[in-house]
């Protein structure tokens, strides 16, 4: 019983000595929280100020297009962060911002160095590595240090960047001219959608006229028929067929060639007139040659060789023969380079008060159709009065019209 008391007290005691100990140290706890509490909200609210305020400041220089000032106060927040080791998902995406930031504003080299520095983050998963090769790569691109693009969209493959970096490298091989490599990767990239067909041929047409310049004729071949097979409509094809026929004096060969772009797409037979015309000539058929292209006119009225019939007609006819089929087939389906070529023909007939005049209207409508007829682009509108293949201003393939047309 004696014991228990004994203990009961040791308890009180205790107890007594509990409550003083609380009683100092608790304070202590509370002024350390409090402290620390403090400094916590102390450095958030630092934060919250200063990184918002350089974001405000560069949304609304970016919305007033003040693209200067918006890059620069990105960067101050971005370097901050990148010096401060913290916050590093905020500071990828604004550095993946702020590098198209300078991108666009032509600072490639700034865009390359933050890259670099972004990339060297010892935290970085592989997601935000690949986002910023693939930003890096395109920095490279646009600097014009093509070799380095290519090295770090390739070194994409097999991660979930990949098709956006194959679509860009496709590009890349395009502008090198290395179509072998651009076959090649436009066959990965095809799908139900985007099947690359035209761009696949147009690229065998490419390794075709490469060969057929070499008179590397079995390769040219080859090339020809792998463009065929990828797109069987390649008229494109068709046309270097017809060269190489004739190259190697096959001139029925080519004949059949070049018609034969009549069922691919007849819009481009105006691309061909002259050579056909040359290959029956090479045969003794001029004549038949010029029938075939007067028939092409008549039924294809949009075709742009209205003077090349009367050129070889009147090599063939003479004068009043020439004109005769130049006014037929201009009546039939009149349009400016027609009515041109009806003036040249007509001006010589004229009595002498009318000729002056007549030249004039003749000069004045020559201009026009110099500057108003013209090859256009179908997909970006680009216009010239050479005929391209591969639009230089969308890139875009076979998008150009093939007869000039009034624009
Ligand atoms: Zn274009």
């Amino acid at each position: 019983m004696g014991k228990f008391f004994y203990l009961c007290d040791k308890l009180r005691a205790m107890d007594t000595w509990f409550g003083v100990l609380l009683l100092f140290i608790l304070p202590i706890f509370f002024a350390l929280g409090w402290f620390a509490a403090r400094m916590d909200i102390g450095a958030v609210l630092k934060q919250a100020k200063s990184v918002p305020e350089h974001l405000y400041q560069s949304l609304d220089a970016l919305i007033d297009r003040k693209s200067n000032i918006a890059a620069r106060s990105l960067s101050e927040i971005v370097e901050q962060m990148i010096d401060d080791k913290n916050n590093d998902i905020t500071a990828h995406a604004l550095g993946l911002s702020l590098g198209k930031l300078y991108r666009q504003r032509g600072e490639n080299d700034k865009a390359i160095t933050l890259h670099q520095k972004l990339l060297n983050s010892p935290d970085l998963d592989g997601h935000r590595r690949h986002q910023l090769q693939f930003e890096l790569g395109q920095d490279f691109q646009q600097a014009g240090l093509v070799d380095r693009a290519e090295q770090q969209f390739e070194a994409l493959a097999n991660t979930e960047m990949a098709k956006a970096a194959d679509e860009i490298l496709l590009n890349i091989y395009q502008q090198d001219r290395d179509w072998k490599k651009a076959i090649s990767l436009a066959s990965k990239l095809a799908h139900d959608e985007t099947t690359y067909q035209f761009e696949i041929a147009q690229f065998y047409c490419e390794l075709a006229q490469a060969a057929l310049f070499r008179s590397d004729y079995n390769t040219a071949r080859e090339h020809i028929q792998a463009a065929l097979n990828a797109n069987r409509k390649c008229t494109r094809a068709n046309m270097i067929l017809g060269d190489l026929e004739s190259k190697e004096n096959h001139f029925q060969a080519a004949i059949d060639a070049y018609t034969a772009i009549e069922q691919q797409n007849h819009d481009y037979l105006g691309m061909v007139a002259l050579r056909l015309y040359d290959a029956y000539a090479a045969m003794d058929k001029a004549g038949e040659g010029l029938e075939v292209l007067i028939g092409y006119l008549k039924t294809f009225a949009n075709l742009d060789f209205i003077n090349i019939i009367y050129d070889k007609a009147l090599a063939l006819y003479g004068e009043t023969r020439a004109a005769e089929i130049t006014t037929d087939l201009v009546r039939n389906a009149p349009n400016l380079l027609g009515v041109y070529q009806l003036l040249s023909i007509k001006i010589s007939d004229l009595p002498k008060q009318w000729k002056t005049d007549a030249d004039m209207v003749r000069t004045v409508v020559g201009r026009y159709v110099q500057k108003s007829m013209m090859y256009r682009c179908r997909h970006c509108h680009f216009k010239s009065q050479v005929f391209f293949w591969h639009c230089p201003a969308c890139n875009h393939w076979e998008t150009f019209t093939p007869n000039k047309i009034e624009v």
